[in-house]
């Protein structure tokens, strides 16, 4: 998820935005100052705007104190978070690797809701003590809509399928049982596809049976859950498939190479004849300065390629993943993952460069150990 605004750190973690968050910031203030806090719906004054804003600025914080408790579990279980990013359907605490146990993924699935709950009481006693103090009017309904928001977070949240924190308790209850994470993993996936689906279902029915835009958050969040569980799976599989095998049974080697001085029409040319779709950037002297992606070369129109440098769009090394060959895949794909997908330079035991894993070189590794021992039936 790419953060777009940094709103700074919490406990030493990047927080950020996604640009939807605004959008749905300003549709949340629009909805509660216009319908849900005036006293006649329609009618507002400037203090039902002003409370409307309170009130989704409110909700979002709430969003970060769910994933900051997420993130606060998953440290004190060694597993180190990256970044929160909050985006349009609440927000995503990237953790760097998994659980090392079935208990430890619970804990850190289940504290969110948890704290969801928490919140929701603490806007539910605060809103008791309002009214026991006399108070009317607009505190005392943006309190009401705090903590049912709260306690609606939560329950959503609580749906037992993958990527939501119910469809990891799920899977940590599944790992616990079969003592298998992966196989747990693409169980508790293909449950929040079903579910996602079902959601969609939902409320495009509710749609079109009563005119009403309210069925569409349903469609739009089943659509987000069934894309995300699709990935989950899809990650779990490679993981099942790859993970057990070592670096150097995937890495590309030699790595292919190319001079960082050099055209990207020439880059174009050592990529159609390597079998990666990613080479090694080299400086004069042949040290690895970087890795250019297939990718980035396409993103380069034909006739631009000779009049472009390597060095324009090559990924600086600093920003790679790295990875030793002896070492196991599944630790290498986690971090792949940290560092959204760019290839990793793969060193030996004197930190000379020997290769390079980049995605293609697992989609080949995923095809080749899904084919069953012996190749295909074919003749029997
Ligand atoms: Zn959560």
């Amino acid at each position: 998820m790419r953060q777009n605004i940094r709103l700074g750190t919490v406990a030493g973690i990047e927080i950020g935005l996604n640009w939807s968050v605004l959008l749905i910031l300003a549709l949340f203030a629009w909805e509660l100052g216009l319908y849900v806090f005036p006293a006649r719906p329609g009618h507002a004054g400037a203090a039902d705007w002003i409370a409307g804003v309170v009130g989704a600025v409110a909700l979002l914080v709430s969003v970060l104190i769910h994933e900051v408790s997420h993130a606060v579990v998953s440290r004190h279980h060694d597993v180190s978070v990256r970044s929160i990013t909050l985006f349009v359907f609440g927000g995503v605490a990237q953790l760097e690797g998994e659980a090392h146990t079935p208990g430890a993924d619970f804990r850190i699935a289940a504290v969110g809701p948890l704290t969801s709950i928490v919140l929701a009481g603490f806007f539910g006693a605060a809103q008791a003590t309002a009214v026991a103090a006399g108070l009317h009017g607009l505190p005392v309904a943006v309190l009401s809509w705090l903590w049912q928001i709260n306690l609606l977070l939560a329950v959503f949240n609580l749906i037992p399928g993958a990527p939501l924190d119910g469809g990891r308790v799920l899977r940590a209850f599944l790992w616990h049982r079969s003592g298998d994470r992966v196989r747990a993993s693409i169980q508790a996936a293909r449950v929040g596809r079903g579910l996602g689906v079902l959601l969609a279902v939902l409320g495009l029915l509710t749609f079109f049976s009563t005119g009403s835009i309210v069925g569409l958050w349903p469609a739009l969040i089943g659509l987000f859950v069934y894309t995300a569980a699709k990935a989950e799976e899809r990650y779990a599989l490679i993981q099942g498939a790859v993970g057990p095998l070592t670096v150097g049974q995937v890495m590309t080697v030699p790595a292919p190479v190319v001079q960082g001085a050099a055209s990207v029409a020439h880059a174009a040319a050592v990529l159609w004849r390597s079998r990666c779709d990613a080479l090694v950037v080299v400086d004069d002297a042949g040290r690895a300065t970087g890795a250019v992606t297939a990718r980035a070369v396409m993103a380069v129109p034909d006739e631009l390629r000779p009049g472009h440098v390597v060095n324009d769009i090559a990924i600086s090394r600093a920003t790679l993943p790295t990875a030793r060959v002896h070492e196991h895949m599944d630790a290498l794909l986690e971090r792949m993952v940290a560092h959204e997908g760019k290839p990793a330079l793969v060193f030996d035991d004197d930190d000379r460069l020997v290769g390079i894993v980049s995605t293609s070189d697992i989609e080949r590794a995923v095809a080749l150990r899904t084919v069953p021992p012996g190749g295909a039936r074919a003749g029997s």
